[in-house]
């Protein structure tokens, strides 16, 4: 099948076991499939906008009703969706930090909240992540002091990953939280990689704002994602617009500067809301995902050599791994070079490890039924056979 100009269908979830770190979660269901296609057109939830006009109160489709239910799900007062994670972060970042500001982030944030700060002038402070790659409350306290010492005054903002996108750690958020308080530091709960993984309270977390990424963890299409707020920080960063025009007057009612009026307005949100009951279900088995996930990590332990850098037990489906002193070795020698691992797996119908990576990579086993996590298990390990690499039994 082509869609026409060149492009072929993309044919990677149908035909493989996926393993791409970020794309597990963002695979869709097949009633956000339909609804891709039903609202595929430009503007296709505008149909039914009635005065106020503005997306999160359009009733038909149930728009306003997602955003009361995402709202009540994360334990938050106030939702607008966002076109991905990085926007939410954009969207606080703009509300609260102006230029040569020092905002808290990590040793371990992704790079989209380094940019949300660039972009409001801000300047980026981050709290070492510890030997074992943790952000603690302690480090947190610290930077909080020297960035005090540095700036005459607290950071303005603080952004917090759960789950961090290199290791797949998680983080003591709550704990972190209760610090960036003593300070009046409003803080951002980066859930990318927990929000529709996880179950998430934010009020039990202690945190200003829950943001969640659509295409990464909500089995919704590129680009989505949610940002939440407490009733106190919904005021703020929620804010309506108070611009005139000189020569009309015109003013702009109750459209959000942050959210530049309205946001996702077709395909992608009603992706997100037709995926919506299938996510908020399977948040309440993420055992199920952690026991299929040690199938796969005790498989690649057995591989002499190998070596998991993420924490342990594992507490998220996304794991690190060096192979450095495993299937690295094979690389050097093989006709394939670092090529012939990828290339084994796909032999296997796997596929989402980076081509010719042999050394540090990342792997996700999100949403893998029980025989599929056995059937990756095995290859690792038939794959580390076949090249002459040793397995522990
Ligand atoms: C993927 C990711 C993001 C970006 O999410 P988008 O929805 O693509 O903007 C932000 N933070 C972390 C930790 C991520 O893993």
């Amino acid at each position: 099948m082509r869609c026409g100009n060149g492009i072929e269908a993309r044919q990677v979830d149908e035909l493989f076991i996926n393993i791409d770190p970020i794309q597990a979660g963002g695979r869709l269901t097949a009633d956000a499939m339909k609804a891709v296609i039903a609202y595929g057109d430009g503007y296709s939830v505008c149909d039914n906008c009635r005065k106020p006009n503005r997306l999160d109160y359009i009733s038909k489709p149930p728009i306003a009703e997602f955003h009361k239910d995402v709202a009540g799900w994360l334990n938050m007062d106030a939702v607008r969706t966002v076109p991905g994670a990085r926007r939410g972060f954009q969207a606080v970042a703009q509300t609260y930090v102006k230029k040569g500001e020092p905002v808290l982030l990590t040793s371990l944030s992704h790079y989209t909240e380094f940019l949300a700060v660039e972009e409001a002038g801000g300047v980026a402070r981050e709290i070492p992540a510890n030997e074992h790659k943790l952000v603690t409350p302690d480090a947190a306290a610290a930077k909080i002091e020297e960035v005090k010492r540095e700036f005459g005054r607290a950071p303005v903002l603080a952004f917090i990953d759960h789950i961090d996108y290199q290791y797949g750690n998680m983080h003591d958020i709550a704990a972190i939280a209760k610090v960036t308080r003593q300070y009046d530091v409003p803080i951002v709960y980066n859930g990318a990689y927990t929000v529709g993984i996880l179950p998430v309270d934010g009020k039990a977390l202690g945190v200003d704002f829950v943001v969640g990424s659509g295409h990464k963890s909500m089995a919704a299409p590129a680009p989505s994602g949610i940002l939440a707020a407490t009733a106190e920080r919904a005021a703020e960063v929620f804010r309506t617009t108070s611009i005139i025009g000189d020569v009309t007057k015109r003013k702009f009612g109750i459209k959000e500067p942050e959210m530049m009026g309205c946001t996702l307005m077709g395909a992608t949100l009603i992706g997100m809301m037709a995926s919506f009951p299938h996510v908020k279900e399977r948040v309440k088995h993420f055992d199920r995902e952690l026991a299929n996930h040690r199938v796969v990590t005790e498989a690649l332990e057995s591989v002499a050599g190998t070596r998991i850098l993420s924490e342990f037990p594992r507490k998220h489906t996304m794991t690190r791994v060096d192979t450095t002193a495993s299937f690295d070795t094979i690389a050097e020698t093989h006709k394939k070079r670092g090529y012939y691992f990828s290339s084994a797996l796909e032999e296997k119908g796997i596929t989402g490890v980076i081509p010719g990576a042999t050394k540090v990579w990342k792997f996700n086993t999100y949403g893998m039924t029980g025989k599929q996590a056995a059937h990756l298990a095995a290859a690792f390990v038939d794959i580390a056979r076949e090249n002459g690499i040793a397995v522990n039994e």
